[in-house]
């Protein structure tokens, strides 16, 4: 089995090394904080002295890049392969790339997309990016993480993946809970939305009539956006009345706040007689 040395060990780390453990492989580990390693020494791990101190695979989970340049400082990385699937910008990576290969290394840049108890587990998938026969190389003994998805050679890739999944996930999981918020000024128990929410958030991924991701990776494609049926005008009088709602209720209104200004702003473009898709336009171009 190949051997993997694991740097960072906050909860994604040292579930990374456990998992490489369970695995078979070989795996030596390296933290700033060196006591974070004993329970992976006790199930087998090998403590590095040094983060040079490992073979040619090295996985590395920490709080961002910048603690990256911290721990490797001014280490030759000649004929090693750093996965690193710490957060950052796309920006951040790819100048990080650029850093490993003047040290005469290769940066594969990944976004893992569950939680610590999810690595391993049977829907956990991770995006890399950077060059591809590096990720083809390891992606063996990667692949204990979660499935490999190449996203392709631009090392800002896997992050840019990452944060789009991520974008969808904070933003309609918060407007979920202003939703709550709002049923429960009226003494409606989050249950009792529950099975709303759960149709709502079905039926936007899916195909039909309300399958708007679907639906608008169409129009977003062709540029088009139909709104003879249900106008962006009509949505921003409605959005309208929600913010006030809140505000009424004496709840919170920054984020549904600004999704009126975004509305407002592609009325005031000119484009309200057409979909909610046009509002993609006003985005792109800020
Ligand atoms: P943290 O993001 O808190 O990272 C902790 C690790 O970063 C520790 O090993 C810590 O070392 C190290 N670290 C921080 N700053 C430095 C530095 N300047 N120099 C050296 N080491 C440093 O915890 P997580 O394990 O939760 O997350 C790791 C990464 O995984 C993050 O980038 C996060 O965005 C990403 N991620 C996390 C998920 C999660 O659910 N937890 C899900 C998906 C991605 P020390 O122990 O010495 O403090």
């Amino acid at each position: 089995m190949t051997d993997v040395t694991v740097i960072g060990l906050g909860p994604m780390g040292s579930t990374m090394a456990s998992t490489f453990l369970e695995a078979g492989h070989d795996v030596t580990v390296w933290n700033r904080t060196a006591s974070k390693a004993e329970p992976l020494v006790a199930k087998g791990a090998r403590l590095a002295a040094s983060p040079g101190d490992s073979g040619e695979l090295l996985v590395i989970s920490q709080l961002d890049y910048q603690a990256m340049y911290d721990s490797l400082g001014d280490l030759r990385l000649d004929g090693k392969v750093l996965v690193n699937l710490s957060s950052g910008t796309p920006e951040e990576l790819r100048a990080a790339a650029r850093w490993v290969t003047g040290r005469g290394g290769v940066l594969v840049t990944a976004g893992i997309m569950v939680p610590p108890p999810g690595i391993g587990r049977p829907g956990s998938y991770v995006f890399y990016s950077g060059p591809q026969e590096a990720v083809d190389r390891h992606a063996e003994t990667l692949g204990a993480l979660g499935d490999v998805h190449y996203m392709g050679a631009d090392e800002g890739l896997a992050m840019m993946f990452y944060q789009a999944q991520l974008l969808v996930f904070w933003s309609s999981l918060t407007s979920y809970m202003h939703a709550v918020a709002l049923l429960g000024t009226a003494g409606v128990e989050p249950a009792r939305f529950l099975p709303y929410a759960r149709e709502m958030f079905t039926l936007l991924g899916g195909e039909g009539p309300m399958g708007f991701a679907k639906i608008l990776a169409e129009e977003i494609t062709a540029g088009v956006y139909p709104g003879e049926l249900n106008s962006l005008l009509m949505q921003a009088v409605g959005l309208d009345h929600a913010v006030h709602a809140l505000r009424d209720a004496g709840l919170e209104t920054t984020v549904p706040g600004a999704l009126k200004e975004l509305f407002e702003r592609a009325v005031a473009e000119g484009r309200g007689h057409e979909g909610l898709g046009t509002v993609f336009e006003s985005i792109r171009k800020p």
